[in-house]
């Protein structure tokens, strides 16, 4: 090998770049944790949990009996929740714990992404299981039944909604809008102004939660398509999101719109009064 053949590069390009730090300890983490569940896959079965502790077959069984009731319980109220949600028949204990905070939490962080895993082995498309799960939580956002004051609702649409063409800055400020009727922006401020809610028109995510940040409101009345709406929501907890998927004539992103009867039933359904 000549010297024309040999690394000619500087020290820099070998430098350690950072940002790669997190995901070089999260991949570190992850593969000595896949190692020493693999070991103990083969450890207690060869060895055999008596022979570890006399106690241990009865401890473990006794962890795996709570767990599985523990799972079977979250299963059954959400199921209730889907079936009964928004009805004042529900009393006792069973109405506190299907508007609890921890059956919502065991339905985002526990049992959505195992019905997605799940759904992906049965080949589910992801958006019927995004769609199953809204349902389920704005049934759970109505069992919150309490009546919410108009000022402590956040209406956010996302900035797709507004007319390709309209020059007008609806972002900065929603109430700049003209009302020509050209896209939904003009209706939904008038119901904005009608029941007295805050309407946000979000150029994205991180603006959108900025404004949450700001605003405190005790319930948020989303529109966005069912994978923005499912994050969001996942982000926002323990704040209750009421979600409504947005129509997409011309796809994805561009000119969506939005049924106004659906914001307008979620916003007299949140607020307890009759619709006008
Ligand atoms: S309704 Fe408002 S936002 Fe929509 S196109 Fe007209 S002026 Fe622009």
């Amino acid at each position: 090998m000549n010297s024309a053949d040999k690394w000619q590069g500087s020290s820099a390009s070998v430098e350690y770049k950072p940002g790669v730090g997190p995901f070089l300890g999260l991949l570190a983490v992850s593969s000595i944790g896949i190692i020493a569940l693999g070991f103990l896959l083969w450890f207690i079965p060869t060895v055999g949990l008596s022979n570890i502790h006399p106690a241990l077959p009865f401890v473990t069984g006794g962890l795996l009996v709570a767990g599985a009731l523990l799972i079977l319980t979250g299963a059954l109220f959400i199921t209730l929740a889907a079936l009964k949600g928004g009805s004042a028949e529900i009393g006792g204990i069973g109405a506190k714990l299907l508007r609890s905070r921890l059956l919502r939490w065991a339905l985002f962080k526990l049992f959505l992404p195992l019905m997605i895993m799940v759904g992906g082995i049965v080949r589910t498309p992801k958006i019927k299981i995004e769609q199953a799960f809204l349902a389920i939580n704005n049934q759970m956002v109505r069992l919150i039944g309490r009546k919410i004051k108009p000022d402590r609702i956040l209406i956010l649409m996302p900035h797709c909604i507004q007319f390709d063409d309209c020059k007008i800055k609806v972002t900065r400020n929603v109430e700049n809008c003209a009302g020509c009727g050209k896209c939904e922006v003009g209706n939904l401020l008038d119901l904005a102004h009608e029941y007295g809610l805050n309407l946000f028109i979000s150029t994205g995510g991180t603006v959108a939660r900025r404004k949450v940040i700001e605003d405190r409101p005790q319930v948020v009345i989303a529109v966005a398509c069912e994978r923005d709406l499912t994050s969001g929501i996942q982000d926002a907890f323990p704040l209750p999101v009421f979600a409504i998927v947005n129509k997409r004539p011309h796809g994805y992103c561009m000119q969506t719109g939005v049924d106004l009867n659906d914001v307008k039933e979620a916003i007299v359904g949140l607020l307890g009064v009759k619709a006008a």
